[in-house]
């Protein structure tokens, strides 16, 4: 292969932007737009000025190609669905009497029709709205939003390019629709929607469109030959539409791998890849297909998904290197801007030093701006940019935050000893057995209590100073009291205190964990309106003082019954949060869990002989690849052990997930070596206890007989049934008896209900043992 040299200059773009305003204006007028206040006139002008503020922004800061389409109401997997006129039909009718509102119908449900499912956009935190599709599914072209956005942004006088969700990742990511066979393959309708991606390119050409970015992230999993054969015929046929904007095909989240040298041998103009560390991979792997000669490579150097400086020096290298190997090479983030928040500059809070390590969207942006130049003009046009990069990159290797030299010695510290327990399950179950003294098909729940209204003013109090700490704590106790009474009079075996202190799983923790920061503004988003701001792990981390032990034990002394020790895993821990970019993922777990191994010890010092550490993430955070996957559980499980083995063997460790399917890890989850696992179980009528038991898992179980997420409450008769089904699978010496989840969520009238009715359940089937 010949290196060819840039043809032009480097331009900076991204995929994507944050859509919410800086002040959430989009969240406020879309709810605004739900309950009636907003009109859908003014919805719409304010969703086109926050595209336009965006769109300035980015060009503003020397972005010299902005993308459009990106913005959505919702979600713009959605979006494509409308696109492509895959309306459910039970959602027709609302769409068709007013297209506004019947996409949030399909977004959201409505009294009478059930929303699309959601679930999680890779490894991220974004969910999206999952396409329903069957063997009678029609596709139509609806190119009408694209060309808005994009006829908007050329009016501004900008470069602009329209991104698409690409049809291959749009099959992959469907399922079948209600009423269709579970084994139907969506990827089997790609010549039914190809035409109507010709149609929308050949609009958004007449548009004005030069580029049009086809985005294809679901090639960066594994991916079957058939799957890749589908890839190679999608990109030969668009390729070969005469009617069409150049094609710029991109990949993010991973490495392309098998998919490389498919795309890369389509007629395409360009592709876009990931060369981020996690994805390093891609660059060999370009080598080796030759490069992409005469086409245009957008090179994701700045990573999309984390809220760290960039090393510039070393992006400026790999760009140097891509130089060879492609007609023209941009510089990108590695995905869309959507995963983090808008700017860190609207931090007040944060140490100004810590500041300059944080990059969010505005920051990323202005990176890639600087790494485009420099590799147009030179490092000597960029030596400022650079010079402050690497003061700052030093700053924050060497600071004590980032390097606390107890934490270090202590990770290094750690033998194999550490993480295990003092007896084997078999042994100690016995000795748990015997101390706790439960009865068969014993009872719990998962933790939290219903967040009432009065809990979240306490809170608002606190934080205003109407009320002062001894106030609050007055009112948490009391909570605590109504939780514990009302669990022993409906009966429960293993108590818990109800979580009523806690206004988030992660965030409680990291609230009182050193080394993790909190920030004013950091809000991504979630699923639709729904925003998030996940704390950041950004130092070595220990625990100065006790963070559960005051309530636990104050529950404790209420009660001669169990009360659960109620703490979130280390896994979960770094899932929910921003994570550091300058060490392994594994030695970051393994911080956390060493402090949060110190609570498990304070809290049997304190007289818990149950503590339960949840992991409701440790499947979601699963690498896209099945090659990765044996080394993350290895340091998951390993944190997890880390946590939970210090404790005697008569001390009873629980572990919760959530989630309906995970025959994939039961070898990963016998590994954590709990004592006791619940699960979310009753939506799909034990479908866990069954995959559990297929794969001889050893351990107590409580697959859930209440779906909590719904209002509902099951009748006794409903859960004895499934209890019954959960017998079926695992022996009533191993079998509990709880919710699928917590119950924050729920208000009071139907969690004493259905934890009445729950206990009942539990009578009736151990009478019948
Ligand atoms: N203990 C937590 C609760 O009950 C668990 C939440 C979760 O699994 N997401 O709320
Ligand atoms: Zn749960």
């Amino acid at each position: 292969m010949t290196a060819q040299p840039a043809a032009a200059a480097a331009r900076a773009t991204v995929y994507g932007y944050p859509r919410q305003g800086p002040d959430r204006e989009l969240k406020k007028a879309v709810e605004g737009y739900w309950k009636g206040r907003v009109t859908a006139d003014a919805l719409r002008e304010t969703a086109a000025e926050l595209r336009r503020a965006n769109w300035r922004q980015l060009a503003d800061a020397g972005v010299h190609e902005v993308p459009t389409g990106d913005f959505s109401y919702y979600d713009q997997v959605l979006d494509t669905s409308v696109m492509v006129g895959a309306i459910p039909g039970r959602h027709r009718a609302a769409v068709g009497a007013d297209a506004l509102d019947g996409y949030f119908a399909m977004a959201r449900g409505t009294q009478d029709v059930a929303p699309l499912e959601m679930t999680k956009w890779f490894d991220t935190n974004y969910h999206y709205l999952v396409p329903e599709l069957g063997p009678d599914t029609v596709f139509t072209a609806d190119s009408s939003k694209q060309v808005t956005e994009l006829k908007e942004a050329l009016a501004l006088g900008l470069s602009a390019r329209p991104v698409l969700v690409g049809p291959v990742t749009y099959l992959l990511l469907a399922k079948p629709a209600p009423g269709v066979a579970a084994d139907f393959e969506p990827l089997t309708l790609l010549d039914r929607l190809l035409p109507v991606y010709a149609e929308v390119l050949a609009d958004l050409r007449a548009a004005g469109a030069e580029w049009v970015q086809l985005d294809e992230p679901a090639l960066v999993q594994d991916r079957t030959p058939a799957e890749l054969n589908a890839a190679g015929r999608a990109y030969r046929d668009l390729g070969g539409l005469t009617d069409r904007p150049q094609l710029l095909v991109a990949s993010y989240f991973d490495r392309l791998g098998d998919a490389l040298p498919v795309l890369a041998k389509a007629p395409v103009e360009g592709l876009a890849l990931d060369f981020t560390d996690s994805a390093a991979a891609n660059l060999d792997a370009l080598a080796a297909v030759g490069g992409l000669p005469g086409k245009r490579l957008v090179a994701g150097v700045v990573n999309g998904r984390n809220i760290w400086i960039n090393d510039l020096e070393k992006s400026l290298s790999t760009l140097g290197t891509l130089l060879g190997l492609a007609g023209q090479v941009d510089v990108a983030a590695s995905c869309s801007l959507l995963h983090v928040p808008l700017d860190a500059a609207a931090e007040r809070d944060i140490d100004p030093q810590i500041l300059r390590w944080l990059a969010f969207a505005r920051q990323k942006t202005a990176e890639i701006v600087t790494l485009a130049r420099g590799l147009s003009e030179g490092t000597g046009a960029v030596a400022a940019e650079l010079a402050a990069n690497r003061a700052d990159l030093a700053s924050r290797a060497r600071s004590p935050i980032t390097r606390d030299p107890a934490v270090r010695e202590r990770a290094a510290a750690v033998t194999d000893a550490d993480g295990r327990r003092s007896q084997p399950y078999a042994e100690r179950t016995a000795a748990q057995r015997a101390h706790l003294g439960l009865p068969l098909l014993p009872t719990t729940t998962i933790g939290s209590f219903p967040q009432t209204t009065e809990l979240r003013t306490a809170r608002a109090d606190l934080r205003a100073g109407r009320i002062d700490t001894a106030g609050y704590e007055q009112r948490i106790e009391n909570e605590i009291r109504d939780v514990l009474a009302f669990q022993e009079k409906a009966g429960i075996d293993v108590l818990v205190h109800g979580e009523p202190e806690r206004n988030d799983m992660v965030q409680y923790f990291a609230e009182q964990l050193t080394g993790y920061l909190a920030t004013q503004h950091g809000w991504v988003q979630s699923y639709g309106t729904r925003y998030v701001r996940p704390p950041v792990l950004a130092g070595d981390i220990s625990r100065p003082h006790p963070m559960t032990v005051r309530w636990t034990a104050y529950a404790n002394s209420l009660t001669e019954r169990p009360v659960k020790g109620m703490l979130t895993g280390p896994v979960t821990m770094l899932a929910w949060s921003f994570v550091r970019d300058d060490q392994p993922l594994g030695d970051t777990a393994r911080q956390v869990a060493l402090a949060l191994r110190d609570e498990v010890g304070d809290l049997e010092a304190a007289g818990t002989s149950v503590i339960q550490v949840d992991e409701p993430a440790l499947r979601e955070t699963l690498p896209l690849r099945a090659a990765d996957r044996p080394a993350y559980l290895d340091w998951a499980t390993e944190a997890f052990r880390l946590t939970t083995a210090g404790v005697r063997p008569d001390t009873q460790i629980h572990t919760h997930m959530c989630y309906a399917e995970f025959g994939d890890i039961v070898q990963a989850i016998d590994d954590l070596d709990a004592d006791v696992i619940s699960l979310e179980a009753a939506r799909s009528h034990m479908q866990v206890a069954r995959e559990l038991a297929a794969h001889g898992y050893p351990r107590e179980a409580g697959p859930g007989v209440y779906d909590i997420h719904s209002p509902r409450v099951p009748s006794t008769e409903e859960a004895a049934a499934l209890l019954r089904k959960g017998l079926e699978a695992i022996p009533a010496e191993r079998l509990w008896v709880n919710p699928d989840c917590g119950l924050k969520t729920r208000a009071w009238p139907e969690t004493r209900a259905s934890l009445e009715n729950l206990v009942a359940a539990a009578r009736t089937v151990r009478a019948e043992l």
